[in-house]
């Protein structure tokens, strides 16, 4: 039986904003994904509320 343990927060989600074009979307360490938005207050809000559950 193998344990690795050294992996830390798998399931974190860090939130990052990329842009595309006129469009902004927020992007999850996990590989989710938001909807490109014109605002990137906007794209970022719901990439917090996706991080947060
Ligand atoms: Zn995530």
């Amino acid at each position: 039986m193998e344990e690795q343990d050294d992996t830390e927060h798998p399931q974190e989600h860090r939130i990052t904003t990329a842009e595309l074009g006129p469009f902004c979307f927020a992007r999850c360490s996990c590989g989710w994904r938001g909807p490109a938005r014109r605002a990137r207050s906007l794209a970022r809000a719901e990439g917090q509320k996706h991080a947060m559950g």
